[in-house]
């Protein structure tokens, strides 16, 4: 690739490492021409399956709207950003083993309730009452009858 900082085409290769349990792998390279170095990630692409929304509608994959509501549920938790990429990598792996063209909104948000009930059981708590909204009052006490938390309150 062309060098960030000056254009230049020679670029060297002068590290690569695998990160992200094997699925990324960082560069690290330097400039022929201007000697400045700077970092690229390569992931495999991959094909995800499309989502079906509950109104029926479809939408593709969205990795960054899936990380987002990770990140809001574990906010303050003691969850690395390391596993919290591991838990994405995992759910999207679960998904293309899936071999399915469409998936539905709902299996992945149970996917995530499901993984994340076993990182951080107060992020599966807030990240289980946004999506499911808890219309059911009765429901998210059984939630949280199922679980063994310290820190939430299910009455506040
Ligand atoms: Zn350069």
């Amino acid at each position: 690739m062309h060098c960030p900082f000056c254009s230049a085409q020679d670029t060297k290769v002068i590290d690569s490492r695998l990160v992200g349990e094997g699925h990324q792998i960082r560069r690290r390279r330097t400039c022929i021409a201007c000697n400045e170095r700077f970092t690229t990630f390569e992931t495999a692409e991959l094909v995800m399956p499309r989502v079906v929304k509950t109104d029926g509608t479809r939408e593709p994959f969205n990795e960054d709207k899936l990380r987002n509501g990770l990140i809001r549920a574990l906010e303050k938790r003691p969850v690395s950003v390391e596993e919290a990429e591991q838990l994405i990598n995992r759910i999207k792996s679960e998904l293309r083993a899936t071999g399915e063209r469409e998936v539905s909104s709902q299996l992945i948000g149970n996917l995530m309730m499901e993984s994340l009930r076993k990182l951080d059981q107060v992020a599966y708590v807030r990240f289980a009452s946004v999506y499911r909204s808890f219309e059911d009052i009765k429901e998210f006490g059984e939630a949280i009858a199922n679980l063994n938390i310290t820190g939430v309150n299910p009455k506040s």
